[in-house]
């Protein structure tokens, strides 16, 4: 089976700066390191990692073939990326001594994917094959509904959380998934609980208390985190989706592709990075937690 990615792709630059900026000021960076980034690039590299077949589907200006270089050194089958005249999504993250930062994202060409290209892409998708969403794209609505006509597996992880591109694309879903404050928030626009969604499959991840997942009508089922030092949590949840998918895509049960990817979280935070340092299946395994 395969795992399509309709997913961002971003070039995380981290500037290292003194203090960070106040208005009007102008301030000279000590370092900067650019790394691939982006929860659509994340997800592939952890599906890719923990094994599956992952088709992204995506675009970049002619600043970003590294990421896409980077994503093909990952595993991840590159060939519905396309390149556009828009450039490359990115976040400028300012980090002070402190360890305190400030981002500014620009969109860019993760806002340039078109209808047809998404059509292309998954003509040759089979039904059972999972289709994978955020909402660091545009086009999600159209690739749901395209996705559920072909008998696809439809999955999305509402962050950046916006109550309405959760809300238009709920319909048309097999499987959810989103952290604590993003099913609040979804809570507060629906009035629904993450039990009485009118998706299949939900996951609400917990952070350092775990995940929790509600098939529909049945009880939530809770998984506990496991107790590691973190050291850096970003990534966490676009490792464990990762992880979930690439289990679903394998025919696991749910139960336990969610333990493998609370596994593959944990490892995750103890680690500083993100795309570069996802763990694969064999570290997961290995792991003595
Ligand atoms: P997001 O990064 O999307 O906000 P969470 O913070 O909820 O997601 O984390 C996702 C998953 O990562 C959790 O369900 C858990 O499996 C793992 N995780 C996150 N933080 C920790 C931690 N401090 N210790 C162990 N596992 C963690």
């Amino acid at each position: 089976m395969t795992i399509w990615n309709l997913g961002s792709i971003n070039a995380d630059m981290v500037y290292a700066l003194p203090h960070l900026p106040e208005p009007g000021e102008t301030l000279a960076a000590s370092g900067l390191q650019r790394f691939l980034g982006g929860k659509g690039a994340n997800m592939s590299v952890a599906a890719a990692r923990a094994g599956s077949r992952v088709s992204h589907i995506g675009a970049v200006g002619s600043d970003g073939l590294w990421a896409r270089d980077r994503l093909i050194e990952y595993g991840v089958d590159t060939r519905h990326i396309s390149e556009v005249d828009v450039p490359t999504g990115h976040a400028i993250i300012a980090v002070d001594a402190q360890g305190e930062n400030l981002i500014i994202l620009f969109q860019g060409a993760n806002h340039a994917i078109t209808g047809d290209q998404i059509g292309q892409a998954l003509s040759s998708a089979v039904s059972g094959d999972l289709l994978v969403m955020q909402n660091e794209t545009n086009a999600q609505i159209e690739a749901a509904i395209l996705g559920r006509d072909m008998g696809l597996t439809v999955c999305y992880a509402a962050a950046p959380f916006q109550a309405e591109a959760v809300q238009v694309v709920l319909p048309h879903l097999d499987f959810l998934i989103l952290n604590e404050v993003e099913a609040e928030q979804l809570q507060e626009a629906t009035g629904l609980a993450p039990s009485h969604l009118p998706v299949e499959h939900v996951i609400v991840t917990f952070g350092s208390k775990g995940a929790r997942y509600y098939q529909r009508g049945s009880d939530p089922q809770v998984f506990p985190a496991h107790k590691v030092s973190a050291v850096d949590t970003t990534g966490a949840g676009d490792t464990f989706t990762g992880y979930v998918l690439a289990g679903m895509d394998r025919g696991m049960p749910m139960a336990q592709a969610i333990s493998q990817a609370n596994r593959a979280a944990a490892l995750m935070v103890t680690r500083h990075g993100t795309a570069d340092v996802i763990p694969d299946l064999k570290e997961v395994r290995a792991a003595q937690f």
